[in-house]
């Protein structure tokens, strides 16, 4: 055997011990990826069997909140409703989250003053706590809407949670005013299409908004001011709070009332309530 077949044969063997040597890891590496991957995919899919009503990718926080309401507005028309009829120079002022008895009231006394019908989507549990807020809110000409029982982000809940903070809400609604209510506001303006055909199905057309005043930040007046004179458009609807989630809250939105209302009025703008607004 001459030197260079030793080398031959040499470097064959070499080869394919080196071969053999990596094979079975590459391969125990490949099964495990495989069997990994397989343990996430069903995962996934049990999560997606989990929550299938609830579309799991739609809930993807960077998806804008205008972009998804307009979406559902043209997937359901006239059931999910942001604005109202835009050839008519009408507004709806609108405010969530209540009643309470410090800024409520106050809201009512501007309302009343201004001769202006106001939409109040209200909490259960507030409406239970304040029930002659309730009532004077309707007595006073304001319609009222159904705002869940405790505001919960409703893509937390199961359909039977959904439909008990709906149905609760309602309930003592009719028991405080003898009315019920054909209009609901998912909390934080969020619904997703399987929820709007359940809550449909609950006799609502799903209410959000056109102009968001932001004043449950602490808006200054003159911010709300400004952003409802940008944004307003004919048909709209805008969006305000009438329960402080800290003292002083919502200041802005009581100075900034009588002013929305004056200007929009100059304008040329009447006010009207949401049933009003949208034809029902
Ligand atoms: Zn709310």
């Amino acid at each position: 055997m001459n030197r260079r077949k030793i080398t031959l044969i040499s470097c064959f063997l070499l080869s394919m011990a080196a071969l053999f040597a990596c094979t079975p890891a590459q391969k125990k590496e490949s099964a495990n990826d495989l069997i990994v991957a397989q343990k996430k995919e069903s995962a996934n899919v049990g999560q997606v069997a989990l929550k299938s009503w609830k579309e799991i990718d739609y809930r993807l926080p960077n998806v804008p909140h205008r972009q998804q309401v307009q979406s559902l507005s043209q997937q359901f028309p006239g059931v999910v409703i942001y604005k109202g009829n835009s050839h008519l120079k009408r507004v709806a002022l609108t405010f969530d989250d209540g009643p309470d008895n410090y800024y409520t009231p106050r809201i009512l006394d501007i309302l009343r003053a201004k001769g202006v019908p106001g939409t109040f989507f209200m909490v259960g549990k507030q409406a239970k706590s304040f029930p002659d807020m309730v009532r004077r809110i309707v007595e006073e000409g304001n319609a009222i809407g159904n705002h869940s029982w405790d505001h919960p982000k409703l893509w937390t809940l199961t359909k039977e949670q959904v439909t008990q903070e709906i149905v609760s809400t309602e309930n003592e609604i009719q028991r405080i005013t003898g009315r019920r209510s054909k209009l609901f506001r998912p909390p934080y303006g969020r619904v997703n299409p399987a929820e709007v055909v359940l809550i449909h199905n609950l006799g609502y057309r799903i209410i959000d908004w056109s102009v968001d005043t932001l004043d449950w930040k602490g808006t200054p007046a003159p911010t709300i001011l400004q952003s409802v004179n940008k944004e307003v458009s004919p048909g709209g609807i805008i969006l305000e709070h009438c329960l402080a989630g800290r003292p002083g809250e919502l200041n802005g939105t009581l100075q900034a009332l009588p002013q929305i209302i004056d200007h929009l009025r100059a304008k040329g703008y009447k006010f009207v309530t949401v049933p009003t607004l949208i034809g029902q």
